[in-house]
């Protein structure tokens, strides 16, 4: 009585929230914000985690300006 394995991609699959940057769905919970510009980023699409706070490349770049 062996089930087949189940592969749980819950963070990728059932997501109602879209990731601003590749556009891909994610649940909530798995999501980040980003720091600079509040842009809804999911796990994958995260560059930068500074003391709990998330960054997406593009303020990465504004914040290289800006310095
Ligand atoms: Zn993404
Ligand atoms: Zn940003």
């Amino acid at each position: 009585m062996s089930k087949a394995q189940v592969i749980e991609r819950w963070w990728l699959e059932s997501g109602r929230e879209q990731c601003s940057t590749c556009g891909h769905s994610y649940v909530y919970e798995s999501g980040y914000y980003c720091a600079g510009c509040d842009a809804e980023l999911c796990s994958i699409c995260v560059e930068v985690v500074v003391a709990a706070e998330v960054y997406c490349g593009q303020c990465l770049n504004d914040q290289s300006v800006e310095a």
